[in-house]
């Protein structure tokens, strides 16, 4: 655990907040990408205790948050037919469409199961060979390499009977769009680590050139996202911004080479939906035209999709960093975690869910507690 513990010395993590508060000469905006960064800034009180020198806004890193309602009702529709065993992860499994979650299709007599990963489905098709297994894809790319690895394997092994509702994502694409919106507000970013283990970070070089904010890569643990955030404060206060590597036990430059071309192999990047952003230019992974027999909506037929009903929840705000979940009338009164309205309550990378679970203990927090 040495190479953990190390990035969660409360004694650093206090230095570095004294330096960060010492050369930050006004309050700066920045945004955290991933909501697992987002849960480790306010489970550690590192929002309250920079809140005088930088607010933190939280952005739309969360992969079930922006899977598009429309996924989901296609994902419940295709759990009714008697022939399918629907599977995906356990977070994605309570997110709720216009008709309610893919739990609650199983409780309506669904065969709908949680798996861990894509290739578990994977096996579950070779042992269940009379029933049609679809995997319900969600992700960035952090996950799509294993969801590719998935298909590929099914191809090799000729299973009939395996197929993909795909809902991968791409960041970058989603970065600039905030950038472009008339009210944005972020002056620089703290991207995702996993994401960028997979990617690299030099596709952020572009970024930064035509926006001019600092974007700065980082790990989970209290002093991975310190660093990053006096990174980003020290560029804001000389005026020369870039991106950097402040992840450097996991991240490299150009990325897992292997990562990426098993992405490439699979994916095709496309215009798409995001939930809470519309379409999102190359902003989403479809399979390629030689996979796409292992598309569910091919193989059982497209089913008509219809914009999202519940329109009180405000996890496009959320999500793009326009409120905070406490400015949401239903946060912590008629949506909690165990009745979630809303996407961001259900994950486990939700803010929503981060600000329920420790928005009213920073004083309990690491570096708010003397
Ligand atoms: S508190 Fe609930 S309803 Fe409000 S934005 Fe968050 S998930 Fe949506």
């Amino acid at each position: 655990m040495k190479l953990v513990d190390e990035f969660r010395d409360v004694a650093v993590a206090r230095r570095l907040v004294e330096d960060i508060q010492q050369r930050a000469t006004r309050r700066w905006v920045l945004m955290e990408v991933c909501g697992g960064q987002t849960h480790s800034l306010l489970r550690n009180g590192i929002d309250a205790a920079l809140a005088d020198v930088v607010e933190l806004i939280h952005g739309p890193g969360c992969p079930v948050c922006v899977t598009p309602a429309e996924d989901i009702d296609l994902a419940c529709q295709l759990a009714q037919q008697p022939e399918v065993i629907l599977s995906s992860f356990g977070d994605m499994l309570r997110v709720p469409g216009n008709a309610g979650s893919l739990l609650d299709a199983k409780t309506r007599g669904a065969d709908v199961r949680m798996v861990y990963s894509p290739l578990d489905a994977v096996a579950l098709a070779q042992r269940e060979p009379q029933r049609q297994i679809i995997f319900f894809a969600v992700g960035f790319e952090t996950t799509a390499p294993t969801t590719a690895l998935a298909v590929l394997q099914a191809e090799r092994l000729g299973l009939k009977n395996f197929s993909l509702i795909v809902s991968h994502v791409r960041v970058l694409p989603a970065m600039e769009l905030l950038m472009q919106a008339s009210d944005n507000r972020v002056q620089g970013f703290l991207a995702a680590g996993h994401v960028c283990t997979v990617t690299g970070f030099a596709a952020y070089d572009d970024f930064v050139g035509e926006f001019h904010v600092p974007v700065a890569v980082t790990g989970f643990e209290p002093v991975d996202l310190l660093v990053g955030i006096r990174d980003c404060v020290m560029q804001l206060e000389s005026g020369r911004v870039e991106a950097t590597n402040c992840y450097g036990r996991s991240v490299r430059r150009s990325g897992n080479a292997e990562a990426q071309r098993v992405i490439e192999q699979a994916y095709a990047i496309s215009d798409g939906p995001w939930r809470g952003f519309g379409i999102v230019p190359r902003g989403v992974l479809r399979l390629r035209p030689e996979l796409q027999r292992f598309d569910a909506t091919q193989r059982f037929g497209v089913i008509e999709s219809r914009p999202c009903l519940f329109n009180e929840c405000r996890a496009p705000d959320v999500l793009s960093g326009r409120i905070k979940p406490p400015d949401c009338r239903h946060f912590g009164a008629s949506c909690v975690p165990e009745t979630p309205l809303g996407a961001p309550m259900v994950s486990s990378e939700g803010a929503c869910a981060a600000y329920y679970r420790y928005g009213g203990h920073t004083a309990t927090a690491p570096l708010a507690a003397k």
